[in-house]
This record gives structure tokens, sequence and C-alpha cells, in this order.
């Protein structure tokens, strides 16, 4: 076959040196966003994400940017909620998610598998993944999770930044499991059977590489950056992204200025460009997503300020050279073949 004339892997081969519009691209290309705190705001009363707002995400803004596929984390501060009501917190939290849908059922949708991801985008509409971040949610109830998933949650954050019953957190001094406890490990079983998404951001080290040995199914790293470029705790090691790469799982690159640069206020979108690329230079075009973090920090990242400016990673990856192909798989394909894996990989018992 002729160099351009026909496709490869479903997508089309491109000529050398084709200019290739960034707009149309970014327009026709599953943009995923694996992490945004914006639902909170939205929950709390303190603005309606329906609308144009000052936040880092609405839906308007969604729409501006291309955006086809966000992941809402519903994520129970510990220190505003009570023991004993972090259940009622995230299962409140998801039917408000499941009402917004439903509000506004031409622009929105929930999406419950890949299969529904992929209708719903194909409908023109944006689908709408609902994620928590921190097994502390659990409260050492391993129940939860299946509750959780029938409310429709399908990604699972095992820590946030304090360490849990299920594992230690990358943040935390106090790591009393030295990885995984017992429990953590019998969680990750569930949700492989499940079918839900093991998003390994925030956990440390050791609860890392114990969660994807054990996961039967590739996992993610929601939202994070690269400790190469950036010493923080938060940032996966070169081996990290190694090990993730090999297992089929990815990382969301984060776009917290603090996770980017050791000055934040000097943290811009050319340290996302440089990020993604360091990871696709070194591990592939496979292994690297967005996960914007929007709405989980203050202020503004120049030149990504808002998910209104989505299209200018586009534009900045071919401007690199990037071809069409694994722009599409950096903007949104990754994500949606480790959650096809995941699907595929789970255990159907009715
Ligand atoms: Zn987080």
């Amino acid at each position: 076959m002729k160099p351009g004339s026909g496709i490869s892997g479903g997508f089309p081969v491109l000529r050398r040196k084709a200019k290739i519009n960034f707009r149309s691209l970014h327009r026709q290309a599953l943009v995923v966003d694996l992490h945004c705190d914006s639902i909170l705001d939205h929950i709390s009363g303190r603005r309606d994400i329906i609308r144009k707002t000052r936040g880092h995400i609405d839906l308007p803004k969604l729409e501006a940017g291309g955006v086809k596929v966000q992941v809402f984390a519903i994520f129970p501060d510990p220190k505003k909620i009570k023991a004993g009501e972090y259940e009622s917190f995230v299962l409140h939290a998801a039917v408000a998610i499941r009402k917004l849908c439903h509000q506004h059922p031409d622009r929105l949708g929930l999406a419950l598998s890949p299969r529904g991801l992929k209708r719903l985008v194909d409908q023109g509409r944006i689908a709408v993944v609902i994620g928590v971040e921190g097994g502390h949610a659990l409260e050492g109830n391993l129940d939860r999770i299946y509750r959780f998933f029938r409310a429709g949650v399908r990604v699972l954050t095992l820590t946030w930044c304090n360490s849990n019953e299920l594992a230690d957190a990358s943040w935390d001094k106090n790591r009393p499991h030295n990885g995984l406890s017992p429990q953590g490990r019998e969680a990750v079983r569930i949700m492989n059977r499940l079918g839900m998404i093991i998003d390994l951001s925030h956990a440390a080290e050791a609860s890392f590489y114990q969660a994807l040995e054990l996961s039967s199914a590739p996992v993610i790293a929601s939202h994070s950056g690269v400790y190469a470029l950036r010493r923080h705790n938060r940032n996966l090691k070169n081996d990290q992204l190694s090990a993730l790469a090999q297992q089929g799982g990815m990382m969301g690159q984060v776009f917290l200025p603090a996770f980017l640069c050791p000055d934040p206020g000097r943290a811009s979108i050319n340290n996302v460009i440089h990020s993604i690329d360091y990871v696709v230079q070194k591990f592939g075009p496979g292994v690297i997503g967005l996960g914007s973090d929007f709405d989980g920090f203050s202020g503004r990242l120049k030149g990504l300020e808002n998910a209104g400016k989505l299209p200018e990673i586009t534009r900045r990856l071919l401007q690199l050279g990037y071809t069409e192909p694994d722009v599409r798989k950096i903007l949104g394909l990754n994500f949606f073949r480790v959650w096809q894996e995941v699907w595929d990989n789970r255990a159907v018992t009715s």
C-alpha cells in the first residue's frame, strides 16, 4: 500500500510534511481529561458548572476545549467530613452527577462502560465518568466498592494525600502498610472483578508497585507528573513510568503548577508539553494522556488557563512533529484502550 493512501490501525497514514489542521484534528479526536475536582463546587452550590463560571471547568469551557470525556472526581475531604459520613457523601455526589446528565441530555451523558462512552461521544455529547479520590472513602469497608460501582463510580484512586486503610500515600510520612495492606490487596482484586479502574496517583512508591503487580488489568495514574523533570512526591519516577508502560497502563499528565516547576509562578503550558514529550521519547506514545486536576488547584497555568485552552496542546504536539495517530493516543485513545482492557478483564457474573 502506498504511503498516505491507506489505513493503519484504524488511522489514516499521514503523508510526510502533511499540514494538519490542529483545530479539526482536535475537534475530531477523543479528548479525555482523566481528573478534575470541579464537581465539588457544583455539589456545594458554590457555582453552577452548566453555565460559564470563573472556574477552570464548566460546560461551556469543556465544549470550547473539545473535551469529549471528563472524569469528575468525588473527593470526600477528610478535613471536612466526619467519620461515618463518607459513604453518604460519595453516593450523594454520584446522584448529583447523574442528575446533571439527566438535566442536560443533549450535552452530557454518564459513561458506565467503554461502549457507553463511545456511544455518547458518537452522539456529540460529553461523556462523564465518575471517579472517587481516596480509598479513605471506604473507611475500611470493602462492600462500599460494590455500592460505589452500582452508583456509577468507575475509577477509584487508592489513596489521596493521606495513607488510609488500603495503602500508603506518597505525601504522608506515616506509612503503616509498607505499600498495600491485606485489605488494599483485596480492594484491587474486587476492582479487577468489577471492571473498575485502579488509579495510583497519590500512591506511595511501594503501594504503586504492589498494586501494579497484583492488578490483572492495566492501571492509571490519573493526575501525576514526571519526577525526573520536577522532583515532587506526586510525580512518577522513570522506573515507575517504565513499569506502567510494561503493564499496559498510562499516566494523565497533570497541569498543577507546583508539580511542574519548583517555582509554580513560572510554570506554563511549556512544562506540560515538555513533560508529555519526555514520556513519549523515553517510553513511547502509549503511556501518556491528560489529567488536568482542574479546579483542584487555585490560580491559572499560563497557556492552559482553563479547559477551553486544550486545543493548544494539539497544536503544540503537531508543531513538535508528532504524527496524527500519536496525538490522538495522547489526547484520549490511550485512556480508552486502558478502560477497554479493564472492562474486558472483568468477571462477568450476571
Ligand atoms: Zn489529587
